[in-house]
């Protein structure tokens, strides 16, 4: 039984992540675009494209690496 409903691939969420910044600790801008995300620091300005992760109980985020510009 799936009780989770597809996100539509032409809306974009956006969410805000209390200290989900792994640079400062800051609130995180996460925008998910389809399967795509993209995050945004307002405190650093620090940009990220996480991968996302589907779990049964929600989404998780992978940081492909710390890339430090
Ligand atoms: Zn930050």
């Amino acid at each position: 039984m799936k009780r989770e409903h597809e996100p539509e691939a032409s809306q974009a969420q956006d969410v805000e992540l209390d200290q989900g910044c792994i640079l400062c600790g800051g609130a995180l801008s996460l925008r998910v675009v389809g399967s795509s995300a993209a995050t945004y620091c307002r405190s650093c300005r620090w940009i990220s494209r996480p991968h996302l992760h589907h779990h049964h109980d929600g989404v998780q985020l992978f940081h492909p690496s710390r890339m430090v510009a």
